[in-house]
């Protein structure tokens, strides 16, 4: 039985994103997701599910009932031979990892953190770095998803196939997604080599740098010379992971506490921390041994808001620097690095990496500060090389400017209209950024 709540409010992970829904449920199986949807659609009412609610987009909101599938989080079935494991679409990220570990298999690859939702994380085309690497969807290799009817419809490579390609990447308007089969590799690790650069050569010598790494990024604090940037590559070695005073040190009290008292002086007295910003670079050298996942994903106690851009790859340097460039002139000290990341193309038709390599550029700011300035600066710089925004990710744009960004936006308009045909799945984020339904 659904477990139900008194106080239905949501509040995303940043604080930015609220709503009062009408209901929130927490159901236990795919059967009680169908029959909510179900009477949902009878009735004519909205329904949203939410995943770990990591999104800094209006995506999961909604006055209608809000779902969790907090409590459909089983490792259904696992596949070692094939490294394929069948899982209920709430497990989060950091579970499945150990439950992965345990049967000797990882995810090929995650982004910086691993709070989220398997669908949620997938819904919004989630992704790490890596040039050979495709997002978190593109590892999905079998759905099963509650249509806007209450309808559930599995879809995997021989079953459904075209719906497969399609609803990996969703953004919440196909349905409720209950289960998924990931296609998993064998557990490895990964050799870290984190550097402080100057960011000019980042720049000049990008192409071997995210040719020669499997995973290559950079952090870049605005205004400063040089950048902090990572390189993980695949190793046989063994782990030799720093000891816990260091990884303490500088994950916890480095990249957490002293970052948020930074930022919390610098928006009281911003004039006090300008001059020591310029000499930030923004993290520490390191190089040890670790598992893949506990490397990609790092614990993140401050909040922030966030913005982040995929672009043609050969567009980076270029775009870069004219972020740069104006920063430079933006007149306000922003005390967040900038993200460089790369990753693979594929053929999901609402993926931000659809028919392209796509570099990445990700802004931040500190919870609380105004961004419109910032951000939308980057925006415009990045709408010159038709910039696709992160699903999950503040934003400017809507339907209108985003349509021709995607080469296959009507297989998805069409899937859409087959799936949800009364738009029990819509809310006002999908008004804007996909359009009404017809
Ligand atoms: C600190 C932080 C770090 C981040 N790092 C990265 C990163 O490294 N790389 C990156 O690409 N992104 C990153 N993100 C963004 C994040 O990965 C995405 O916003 C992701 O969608 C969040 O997953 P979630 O489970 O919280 O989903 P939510 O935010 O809860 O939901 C996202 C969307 O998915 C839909 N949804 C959720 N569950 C289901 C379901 N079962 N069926 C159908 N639809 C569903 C929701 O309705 C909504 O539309 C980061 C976010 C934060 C806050």
């Amino acid at each position: 039985m659904a477990k139900r709540t008194k106080r239905p409010e949501f509040r995303n992970w940043a604080g930015n994103q609220v709503c009062m829904p009408a209901e929130r449920l927490w159901p236990t199986s795919t059967r009680e997701v169908a029959d909510i949807v179900g009477r949902a659609y009878d009735s004519g009412q909205r329904v949203k599910v939410v995943g770990a609610g990591h999104s800094f987009t209006s995506a999961a909101l909604t006055d209608g009932v809000l779902l969790s599938l907090d409590k459909m989080d089983r490792v259904e079935m696992v596949d070692v031979e094939n490294q394929r494991v069948l899982v209920q679409a709430g497990i989060r990220l950091f579970d499945l990892n150990d439950r992965l570990a345990e049967v000797g298999l990882a995810m090929s690859n995650l982004g910086d953190i691993a709070y989220q939702s398997i669908a949620g994380a997938i819904a919004t085309a989630t992704h790490g770095t890596g040039l050979k690497l495709g997002n978190l969807a593109t590892t999905i290799v079998g759905m099963e998803i509650v249509t806007g009817t209450g309808e559930t419809i599995w879809c995997d490579e021989r079953a459904n196939q075209e719906l497969l390609r399609v609803a990996r990447v969703g953004v919440g308007a196909l349905g409720a997604v209950t289960k998924v089969m990931v296609q998993c590799v064998p557990a490895f690790n990964l050799h870290v080599a984190e550097t402080i650069e100057p960011l000019d050569d980042l720049l000049d010598g990008y192409t071997e740098n995210i040719e020669g790494n499997d995973h290559f990024e950079f952090f870049w604090m605005p205004g400063a010379k040089r950048a902090h940037v990572k390189r993980n590559n695949r190793t046989l070695r063994a782990e030799d992971p720093p000891n816990r005073v260091t990884h303490f040190t500088n994950k916890i009290i480095g990249e957490n506490i002293a970052f948020d008292a930074l930022n919390r002086v610098n928006r009281r007295r911003p004039g006090a921390v300008r001059k020591v910003a310029k000499y930030l670079p923004g993290g520490v050298e390191a190089d040890y041994v670790g598992r893949s996942d506990k490397v990609f994903a790092s614990p993140r106690h401050v909040r922030f808001y966030e913005m982040e851009y995929g672009m043609p790859v050969e567009a980076f340097p270029e775009a870069m620097r004219r972020v740069r460039e104006f920063v430079s002139t933006l007149g306000m000290q922003i005390l967040f690095p900038i993200e460089a990341r790369v990753s693979a193309a594929d053929d999901i038709p609402l993926s931000t990496a659809n028919g392209r390599t796509s570099s990445w550029i990700a802004a931040h700011v500190y919870k609380n500060t105004s961004y419109d300035t910032y951000f939308n600066g980057i925006e415009k710089i990045l709408d010159d090389y038709d910039g696709r925004p992160h699903w999950g990710k503040l934003h400017f744009q809507d339907h209108r400017t985003l349509e021709s960004r995607y080469p296959e936006w009507d297989a998805f308009a069409e899937t859409r209209a087959k799936l949800d045909p009364a738009g029990t799945f819509n809310n006002a984020y999908l008004d804007r950024v996909l359009g009404p339904l017809d």
